[in-house]
């Protein structure tokens, strides 16, 4: 990652200090801007802030919640304003937005001004209160990200750092699922849950949720602190998520996975989500990420010297990162088989 960028995503602490003190009423700096011709609207990915009543060992943004400020619901309602312009679909997302009072109030807000789906992030603990679910519901919620990370509660609630989050996490599910909500589950892939992929896969089959994605974890935040601890190894993924992502599919149930490259993925190429991912714009703290697209593949993931003679490098966004700069290159295997003709498309 460029100096420049590494500045601009994490928050610096003189950065911090003036967040803290002087929010501003839009994103400053935009990287990546998305392009001046593009037609397709895009979906907007709105941080409201960072505050959360969990702390998960793997949270990709666990440093932030100690240097920025929660936005006000003004400062909620310009970006919304400024995002319609361009986007048309929103993922309201943290940290754990559920911990403010004003999320009815944002969505309502969102569809008054035209956007057509709004999806909530969230560590699913609040949607244990039926009322609550109700009122995002009449809000205008229309789709719902809770996240399992554990089929049991020692595992779930030790990830999460929440004794009691596994209880209300599968409580909130199955209230959405009796309200006939939609429910998008997303499980991350660490090294303490990796071997109970296939658990994990039966226990959310059971909650009959409508998509079960499996991510791995980004080595960011509290993430790259607890590396050790909790960054498994691609190899150990390649063994156990392929179990899971069948048990899902025969069960009738889509499922998809993130940052899990082709090379770990063979026979189960169609879950990856990578190629199919909607355009999206990223307001995160003061920062405006506007293609996150090209953020990914330029920025966020790399392509390691495998990759140079890989059929499927095209559609392969490569690891994030932080992996093979920990890790190295040594499990990463170029492929030589020709890409599907429906992908090759796509590359
Ligand atoms: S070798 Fe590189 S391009 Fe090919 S699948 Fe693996 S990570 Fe992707």
């Amino acid at each position: 990652m460029s100096e420049h960028l590494a500045r601009a995503v994490a928050p610096q602490p003189a950065d911090a200090a003036a967040a803290l003190a002087q929010p501003e009423q839009l994103p400053g700096a935009t990287l990546f801007a998305r392009p001046q011709a593009a037609r397709q609207l895009y979906k907007l990915d709105l941080k409201l802030g960072f505050r959360c009543n969990n702390k998960c060992v793997f949270c990709v943004q666990g440093d932030k919640r100690d240097h920025v400020r929660d936005l006000t619901t003004e400062q909620a309602f310009a970006r919304l304003d400024h995002g319609r312009q361009t986007c048309d679909a929103l993922l309201l997302t943290g940290g754990e937005i559920t911990v403010r009072s004003d999320v009815p109030e944002i969505i309502a807000y969102a569809r008054k001004i035209g956007f057509a789906q709004v999806q909530i992030q969230t560590n699913g603990r609040r949607l244990a209160y039926l009322n609550y679910c109700k009122a995002l519901i009449d809000a205008g919620a229309t789709e719902f990200n809770p996240s399992l990370h554990g089929h049991v509660p020692a595992l779930h609630d030790g990830l999460v750092g929440a004794k009691g989050a596994f209880d209300q996490c599968v409580r909130g599910i199955t209230n959405l699922v009796a309200l006939q909500q939609t429910v998008l589950t997303q499980t991350v892939i660490t090294r303490q849950n990796v071997t109970y992929l296939p658990q994990i896969a039966r226990l959310l089959v059971k909650l009959k949720v409508a998509q079960v994605q499996f991510a791995f974890v980004h080595g960011l935040g509290t993430a790259a602190l607890t590396w050790n601890d909790t960054v498994p190894r691609y190899a150990q993924v390649a063994r156990f998520l392929p179990v899971a992502l069948d048990i899902v599919r025969e069960a009738g149930t889509s499922v998809i996975c993130e940052a899990v490259p082709f090379c770990f993925l063979h026979g189960r190429e169609w879950a990856a989500i990578e190629p199919r991912l909607h355009p999206t714009t990223v307001y995160d703290g003061n920062l405006e990420i506007g293609d996150y697209d090209r953020y990914r593949h330029e920025a966020g993931k790399l392509h390691g010297p495998q990759c140079a003679r890989c059929t499927w490098a095209n559609v392969c966004e490569g690891p994030w990162r932080e992996y093979p700069e920990r890790f190295g290159w040594d499990e990463f295997a170029a492929r030589s088989d020709p890409l599907p003709r429906d992908m090759a498309g796509s590359a």
